[in-house]
C-alpha cells in the first residue's frame, strides 16, 4: 500500500516555480521589476511548463530535478531541466536586504582557503561570467574533492553535470540583463554582488 501510494505521488509529481521571497520590484535598481516580470514570470515559467510537458512517459518521470540534470542526455529534457534548476537557485540567492556584503562562517573560510581572498574570488568569478562566450552561466560550486571551484556552463547546463554542488550562479543569457543594461554585461555582473544573500549561499554547502 505504501509503495503504491509513493508511486502515485511520483506519477503526479510536477516541477514547480520557486516562490520568490521578495517582491518583483524589491531588487531595483540592480534588477528591475520589468526584468523580474519577464525573466521569472515568462522565461522560467516556460522552462517549467516545457519540462512538465516533456517528462511524462519517459525514464525521467518522477525523478528529482538534480538527477535529471546530472544524467539526461543532451536534448530538450536536459535543457529545460537545467534551466529550471539554474533559475531556481538563481532567484532564491537574492535579497533586497543584505545582512552582509561578504560571506561569513565556513563559506568565507573556504573562499579564503581556495581563492586567497574574497576580493580575488570576485575577480575570478567576474572574469568567468564576463568572458563566457554566448549564453550560459558562471557558477561557484563545491567540487568532488571538497574544494571550491568556478566553472562556466554553456546554455542550460549546471555544475551537477560534473558531480559538483552548486552554490552561487550568475545568469549571463542576455534575457537576464538586456532590459536594464542592454549590452553592458560586465556592469550588470558588478552590481549583482549588492543583492546576494550570503546566508542562503552558505546553507547550500
Ligand atoms: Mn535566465
Amino acid at each position: 500500500m505504501k509503495t503504491l501510494l509513493m508511486s502515485l505521488i511520483l506519477i503526479n509529481m510536477t516541477y514547480e516555480m520557486p516562490k520568490l521571497p521578495y517582491a518583483h520590484d524589491a531588487l531595483e535598481p540592480v534588477i528591475s521589476k520589468e526584468t523580474i516580470d519577464y525573466h521569472y514570470g515568462k522565461h522560467l515559467q516556460t522552462y517549467v511548463n516545457n519540462l512538465n510537458n516533456l517528462v511524462p512517459g519517459t525514464e525521467f518521470e518522477g525523478k528529482p530535478l538534480e538527477v535529471i540534470v546530472a544524467t539526461a542526455p543532451d536534448g530538450a529534457i536536459f535543457n529545460n531541466a537545467g534551466q529550471v534548476l539554474n533559475h531556481t537557485l538563481y532567484f532564491l540567492q537574492f535579497t533586497p536586504k543584505q545582512s552582509s556584503k561578504e560571506p561569513k562562517g565556513k563559506l568565507a573560510e573556504a573562499i579564503k582557503r581556495d581563492f586567497g581572498s574574497f576580493e580575488n574570488f570576485k575577480k575570478e568569478f567576474d572574469a568567468a561570467a564576463v568572458g563566457l562566450f554566448g549564453s550560459g552561466w558562471a557558477w561557484l560550486s563545491v567540487g568532488k574533492d571538497g574544494k571550491l571551484v568556478i566553472t562556466k556552463e554553456p546554455n542550460g547546463s549546471n555544475p551537477v553535470r560534473h558531480g559538483y554542488k552548486p552554490l552561487l550562479g550568475f545568469d549571463v543569457w542576455e534575457h537576464a540583463y538586456y532590459l536594464d543594461y542592454q549590452n553592458r554585461r560586465a556592469d550588470h555582473i558588478n552590481r549583482l554582488w549588492e543583492i546576494i544573500d550570503w546566508d542562503v549561499v552558505e546553507k547550500r554547502m
